[in-house]
């Protein structure tokens, strides 16, 4: 399998597509799907077992909802001079396991099996570090703007494909980025609807 394999090619993540993804145990990627290699991330402890899932916002520059720069943001190819905000943005080196773009299509940048690093400063139930037991999940939005209908849709499928690997997730540990970090964060923010993974979650 190439190493930028698309399928469907840059579509949401459909009935059928949710249906064909399959999880590589050995790789800790998932495929067929679109892969984009971030060097963010180092190993998870021994004891780093995927107990949480952390959802995100991700808009770059702020206001946009394209994902060329969060791509490059994540490989460490951002460059500084295409817009004022990137000057900073272009020093950090961050990632998440996964992005999901306004239209539902999703993209793979770290193994589920590496620590990606989205998280920050963070406590969880009294354990910091969240990186080192969570998984990461990037919604592309400003956190105020309505995320899209295919963007619940495939984050749903998504973190069922997610429950299934891992048998220690369930709804209370589904997050935001706000819940283990609330002194710095606010994503995914007050657009993103809570009650819909309540509804669509089977446990
Ligand atoms: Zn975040």
């Amino acid at each position: 399998m190439g190493k930028s394999f698309v399928w469907p090619r840059g579509g949401p993540l459909d009935e059928a597509h949710a249906a064909a993804l399959h999880f590589d145990a050995a790789s800790g990627w998932m495929r067929p799907l679109r892969q984009v290699f971030s060097p963010n991330h180092s190993q998870r402890p021994a004891q780093g077992a995927v107990e949480l899932l952390v959802i995100h916002a991700i808009s770059l520059p702020p206001g946009h909802l394209d994902t060329l720069w969060i791509d490059r943001l994540f490989t460490n190819h951002l460059d500084s001079t295409v817009h004022p905000y990137f000057v900073n943005a272009a020093q950090l080196r961050v990632s998440a396991h996964f992005l999901i773009d306004r239209a539902g299509a999703l993209t793979q940048y770290v193994s589920l099996h590496r620590q990606a690093w989205h998280a920050g400063r963070s406590s969880f139930r009294g354990r910091f570090e969240c990186n080192a037991f969570s998984i990461g999940i990037e919604l592309v939005g400003d956190g105020f703007l309505p995320y899209t209908e295919a963007q619940y849709a495939a984050l749903i499928r998504l973190i069922e494909k997610l429950y299934a690997i891992y048998p220690l997730l369930v709804r209370e540990r589904v997050v935001g980025h706000r819940d283990i970090a609330p002194q710095r964060k606010a994503d995914p923010g007050p657009s993103f609807e809570w009650t819909r993974l309540d509804r669509a979650l089977t446990r």
